[in-house]
């Protein structure tokens, strides 16, 4: 069986390229060659403490962000980590991102992916021509971000304030200007002021906005958000948080100014589909979130040691 190579994580801060066997792909499934793959937050972040979703088994395969080519087929593809099952409660109800039954594909930092039947079958999509592959691999994460602009009712006349400046708070500064209303991005470093300009958004403060959006996934994001939204305004909870931890919240607020709270999580296939179209659209310079470049080798000592700059990596095995 012919040995290929893949990164994969043993525990944080241990990932280790390997030869592995080369997936085969049993009814239903479609291996990919991995053309690039994309790094995320959440990726960092496992590195660092690990994940309840990949700690599971060890070692595990990593990373969920790709484009690559059918081998069957020779066709250029993208494919969401995941696919809802459409026949659990949550599923039968339209919230298929709280889907009962959703194992999670990781992999991507190899040279060869299989992608499971159910996800081959709902999420898998042939890329456009002309549309770069590292620019197609966005497709997951920016379907998130639709869901999330979705679930805040942002429309036009409203200022939604988006708390975080990494890659997700800008594709969500495009997804808010899509919807018609003017994003603007709060907090971030002083060298990523410029970047919210490129994706429709501004920079500003962001107190008393109609909609507010947390893109950071911290304590003082969840805690900013809060304090910004005006009253009877909309809040958003984007960035994951560890389980067990807690929000305070003004009780004379939530009721006396009618605050909507609300999680998004995830993607549906509805999304994954949009959020291609839109990245084909070129409506955006979306090759501007790919900021460095490695091999599978270089990985381990990018998340070690991100540099300021980094908002995505495009990994070429
Ligand atoms: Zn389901």
């Amino acid at each position: 069986m012919a040995a290929v190579r893949a990164l994969r994580f043993h525990g944080p801060g241990d990932l280790r390229l390997e030869e592995v066997p080369r997936p085969e792909a049993g009814p239903g499934d479609v291996l990919v060659q991995v053309e690039v793959a994309l790094t995320d937050g959440t990726d960092l972040k496992t590195f660092r403490r690990g994940h309840p979703l990949l700690l599971d088994r060890l070692p595990s395969p990593f990373g969920h962000e790709f484009c690559g080519v059918d081998v069957a087929t020779g066709r250029r593809v993208v494919a969401a980590n995941s696919a809802p099952c459409g026949a659990c409660g949550p599923c039968r109800r339209g919230q298929e991102t709280l889907c009962e039954d959703r194992p999670l594909l990781n992999g991507a930092y190899a040279e060869f992916l299989r992608v499971p039947e159910r996800i081959a079958r709902t999420n898998l999509l042939p890329v456009p021509d002309r549309l770069a592959p590292e620019v197609a691999a966005m497709v997951e994460p920016l379907a998130c971000c639709l869901h999330g602009v979705e679930r805040s009712n942002a429309g036009p006349g409203q200022t939604v304030a988006i708390v975080g400046t990494g890659p997700i708070g800008l594709m969500l500064c495009a997804c808010v200007a899509d919807a018609g209303a003017r994003p603007v991005a709060v907090g971030g470093r002083p060298e990523r002021q410029a970047l919210p300009l490129l994706f429709g958004g501004a920079t500003g403060p962001g107190d008393g906005a109609d909609v507010v959006i947390e893109a950071a996934g911290t304590a003082e994001s969840w805690s900013r958000a809060l304090e910004l939204v005006r009253p009877g305004g909309t809040v958003v909870f984007f960035g994951g948080r560890e389980r067990g931890t807690e929000l305070a919240v003004d009780s004379y607020r939530l009721h006396y100014e009618e605050l909507t709270l609300r999680g998004s999580f995830h993607h549906t296939p509805r999304h994954v589909r949009t959020a291609l179209a839109f990245l084909a659209s070129a409506a955006y310079p979306w090759e501007r979130l790919v900021t460095h470049d490695v091999p599978l080798e270089g990985v381990a000592a990018l998340f070690a040691d991100p540099p300021r700059d980094l908002l995505k990596a495009a990994v070429r095995p």
